[in-house]
């Protein structure tokens, strides 16, 4: 296993479109277990491939040390509307308030190659929703409203010097306190 640099806001994979998975190859399960370790290490909850700049339409989720793979994933069913603050583990100390679905059902596929269904809702409905626009190119603050999303663009552009190359590198072991927010980063 190894730990992989998370693409930050700026990266142009980040909005790139995914392809669909056609075969469950080690190369995959590689990436599976080293997003984990990544998602593991950044203390975050979710993390999908294009963040660690690959396009295989794959994500995966942990909230409540509960680990769930998404290989091409699918909303099919949604009900409700909540709104909740969100931050992103590539967008790193941006938060903002999102409307989401307040509960979902997510068709996948597992590492086995069998389809599943998952409902999810408060944090874990909310980082299922998160995680599925990463692999279309989509992050949270696109849903901000134009003024908020101003004010982060302006923030950014302070923050983004401390990730040369868009690239966010990160270190076993820096004591995080951590207090859950939605999306994929938990603070
Ligand atoms: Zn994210």
């Amino acid at each position: 296993m190894s730990l992989l640099e998370i693409h930050v806001l700026g990266s142009p994979v980040l909005r790139s479109e995914t392809r669909l998975v056609t075969e469950i190859t080690d190369d995959l399960r590689r990436l599976v277990e080293d997003m984990f370790e990544t998602m593991r290490a950044a203390q975050g909850i979710g993390l999908a491939a294009p963040q660690v700049g690959r396009l295989e339409r794959v994500a995966i989720v942990d909230v409540d040390n509960d680990p769930i793979v998404l290989i091409n994933p699918e909303i099919i069913v949604e009900s409700g509307s909540e709104r909740a603050e969100e931050g992103c583990l590539s967008i790193p100390d941006i938060y903002g308030d999102v409307d989401r679905a307040a509960r979902v059902t997510v068709r996948a596929t597992n590492l086995e190659g069998e389809v599943f269904e998952r409902e999810g809702s408060d944090l874990l409905g909310r980082a299922f929703q998160h995680e599925i626009d990463h692999l279309h190119g989509k992050l949270f603050i696109d849903y901000l409203s134009f003024l908020k999303r101003r004010g982060v663009m302006a923030r950014w552009e302070d923050l983004k010097e401390k990730y040369p190359g868009q690239r966010r590198v990160l270190t076993v072991g820096a004591p995080v306190t951590a207090e859950p927010a939605g999306g994929d980063e938990s603070r």
